[in-house]
């Protein structure tokens, strides 16, 4: 493929997603260094961080301890260059041993720091360093802003940087560019050749601090043709789904006012009327509505998505709603059930824990019709399923399912020539940006405002040493009639972890709570014995609830008022959201523990007090999104899996939405229809495997 990756290496790159030249020139530096002006080792200060050129003059591996390991090594350099020597410290570093030999010429980039013992001495601790081969120098390695790539497993980014310079030799001479000229002109970018090899290569006289912060001329262009391409996807697939046919529902009849009142079992709150009323404005129309609702924990968008299937139900449609687990599925179906058999509709459960004669009756009355409300998991979505005439489509916590999920749902609507109306709940509150870049074709409904009568939720942080206490506390609550759970982490459910669930709860029960009644709730349950533990607490039987984080999502039973989350500096920020909203539901005031140990990682102590600070989704949302960044923001570290090699959400507000006017204009503007296919015409291959995928969602 490229000069300097062998087969080896070519498997390695292969492994990161790297398969032809064009990705290997997308795979950018993370860091440039100035290697046309060193400092000289004489002028180095205490606390800077520094690239430096000098040579090798000794260095040994010493043992760290008295246990010692050969990697566990502390690696010392002795290095000079004519103004002065400097030592370095490797921890770690006993692969050293044996490596480096005097006189080698090096680059070293690190952080100075004043010798703990010595303090009248300097050294560089942990310095990123590159060998410079020979005496003659490579002109890709020093005399000029220097890029500095992330290793791929033992591809370092010496070797890379060779591999990328041969490539850009390479590369065609005029690559087709997605973005119209008309276009960069306007905004003044480079072309994409000029953009990638500014980018790999900067000129000379390019600020190193533009180019560290991602924000040369080059860099923004690259950035901003990831945003524009995605935005474009997304205006594409809102435009196809504009151009469908959806059956236009009857709202404002009297009947079906009427029938709208009738289910509300409490006055709504006026976000819920608001959000009721843009959805029906929706439906109204015979194109299929295209909507996600947020709201917080608790807002109450359940009800709301009840009526709007009462809406399609009263058109004579059936209407489905889908949820990520059979505990959420299950309760979805006991609310509705309560609030809409009473008035006579006839809601159905499907659910792969029925017995396979009650599953094949369900879906039998899915088939026929006669099930006009169907409520369940991924069941709903079971190849044979059938509806009858299936008109809306409610998918709850969205982000648990894949767009592949969401469209096979509403494919079983399609077969009988028309798309379904689409209702999205999300509570993960997403700030906006990050909403525009994953629901950018989705139009947005916001529930900000709590049913009202909501005690506040009063959160402590407290330490295994006070158990004691929280325990007489959370038993005073539970005297008073009220309920509590206690949590603990399972994330994976590897057994050493799932055992601490259960050895507790029995210890609990025996040494603690030895007079209330206990449940434990957690993800190897089958469905019947997770069903009965449910409905046990729904009914008040149990009053604690030992559970993992099987409950994070929906579980609604107003009169639990504590929560105690053991570990807590385990949880994410967003998992403890979740997992809080589960009380406060009532009008009781209600009270969240989270038991952490007295030292833990700083990022720990900030996400705890961030839950003591603030109940505020959307705040916490903010923190969340600023320490995990992006991709794990969505609980994932898959590198992007938002879509994005180059382009940072949070980092590249502005370009972000900049790119999606353009790119809106662009789709929506009929006179411009040309300029589209042009752009389409010249996507990179990466972008129109990706494009596959967005018209698919
Ligand atoms: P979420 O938005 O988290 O899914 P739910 O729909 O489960 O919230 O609603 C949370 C709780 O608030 C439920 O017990 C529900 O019955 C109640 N609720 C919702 N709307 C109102 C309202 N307008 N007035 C009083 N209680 C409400
Ligand atoms: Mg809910």
């Amino acid at each position: 493929m490229v000069k300097g990756v062998g087969p080896q290496r070519a498997e390695l790159l292969a492994k990161r997603g790297i398969h032809t030249l064009e990705d290997l020139l997308g795979y950018l530096p993370f860091r440039y260094e100035d290697r046309i002006h060193f400092t000289n080792i004489r002028d180095l200060q205490p606390g800077g961080t520094y690239t430096v050129r000098a040579r090798v003059m000794s260095g040994s591996a010493v043992p760290s301890s008295v246990r010692y390991r050969r990697r566990d090594a502390i690696y010392h350099l002795l290095v000079q260059d004519s103004t002065g020597s400097l030592p370095c410290k490797f921890f770690h570093g006993g692969y050293l041993e044996g490596r480096l030999k005097p006189g080698q010429l090096l680059v070293l980039h690190g952080k100075v720091e004043v010798d703990r013992l010595r303090p009248a001495r300097i050294e560089m601790v942990n310095p990123q360093m590159e060998l410079l081969r020979g005496e003659e120098m490579d002109s890709t390695e020093v005399g000029r802003i220097v890029p500095i790539y992330e290793a791929i497993g033992t591809f370092g980014s010496r070797a890379i940087r060779r591999a990328v310079y041969g490539a850009l030799q390479q590369f065609d001479a005029q690559p087709s560019d997605p973005l119209p000229p008309e276009l960069l002109q306007r905004l003044g970018y480079p072309s994409r050749r000029e953009a990638l090899l500014h980018t790999h290569f900067p000129p000379p006289d390019e600020s190193l601090d533009a180019l560290n912060a991602f924000r040369s001329p080059a860099q923004q262009r690259l950035v901003f043709e990831e945003f524009f391409l995605f935005q474009l996807s997304l205006a594409l697939n809102r435009r196809a789904i504009r151009r469908e046919n959806a059956i236009a529902f009857a709202v404002r009849e009297e009947r079906i006012r009427e029938a709208l009142k009738r289910i509300l079992p409490f006055k709504p709150t006026s976000a819920q009327k608001r959000v009721l009323a843009e959805i029906a404005a929706d439906v109204e129309r015979p194109v299929p509505m295209n909507r996600l609702l947020q709201g917080d924990v608790g807002s109450g968008k359940t009800i709301v998505a009840l009526e709007a299937g009462v809406i399609a139900i009263e058109n004579g449609c059936q209407a489905a709603l889908m949820a990520p687990t059979e505990i959420l599925a299950v309760q979805h179906f006991l609310s509705a059930r309560r609030i809409l058999s009473r008035v006579g509709y006839r809601v159905e459960l499907l659910i792969s824990g029925l017995n396979p004669s009650e599953k094949a009756a369900a879906r039998e009355r899915v088939r026929t019709g006669e099930a006009q409300l169907v409520i369940g998991t991924h069941a709903l979505i079971e190849e044979d399923v059938q509806f009858n005439r299936l008109g809306f489509v409610c998918i709850d916590e969205q982000h648990r399912f894949g767009v592949l999920q969401r469209k096979r749902l509403m494919d079983k609507a399609a077969v009988h020539g028309y798309a379904p109306h689409v209702l999205v709940l999300t509570a993960t509150p997403i700030p906006r940006t990050l909403s525009l870049t994953l629901y950018g074709d989705l139009d947005v409904s916001l529930l900000d405002e709590l049913p009202p009568g909501r005690a506040p939720i009063v959160t402590r942080i407290s330490s295994q040493q006070n158990l004691p206490g929280v325990w007489g506390f959370l038993g005073r609550v539970v005297a008073a009639g009220h309920q509590a759970y206690i949590v603990y982490p399972v994330i994976e459910e590897t057994k050493l972890e799932l055992k601490a669930a259960i050895k507790e709860f029995a210890r609990l029960s025996k040494e603690v709570f030895p007079k209330l009644r206990l449940g434990l709730l957690h993800g190897r349950l089958s469905s019947d014995e997770k069903e009965e533990v449910m409905q046990g607490f729904r009914r008040n039987e149990i009053q604690v609830l030992v559970a993992t984080t099987v409950i994070e999502v929906g579980v609604d039973v107003p009169n639990a008022t504590v929560m105690v989350v053991e570990h807590a500096e385990r949880f994410g920020l967003a998992q403890l959201h979740q997992l809080r909203g589960r009380i406060g539901r009532g009008e009781e005031k209600s009270y969240c523990i989270l038991i952490a140990p007295t030292r833990m990682s700083d990022e720990a102590r900030l996400r705890l007090e961030t839950m003591v600070r603030t109940t505020n989704g959307f705040e916490i949302a903010e923190t969340d999104l600023q320490l995990r960044g992006p991709g794990e923001f969505f609980g994932t570290r898959q590198h992007g899996d938002l879509g994005f090699d180059v382009a940072n959400p949070v980092r590249d507000r502005e370009l972000l939405e900049l790119a999606r006017r353009e790119a809106f204009q662009v789709v929506e503007d009929t006179n411009r229809g040309p300029l589209l296919q042009q752009i389409l015409g010249a996507l990179p291959p990466h972008w129109q495997r990706r494009y596959h995928l967005a018209r698919v969602g």
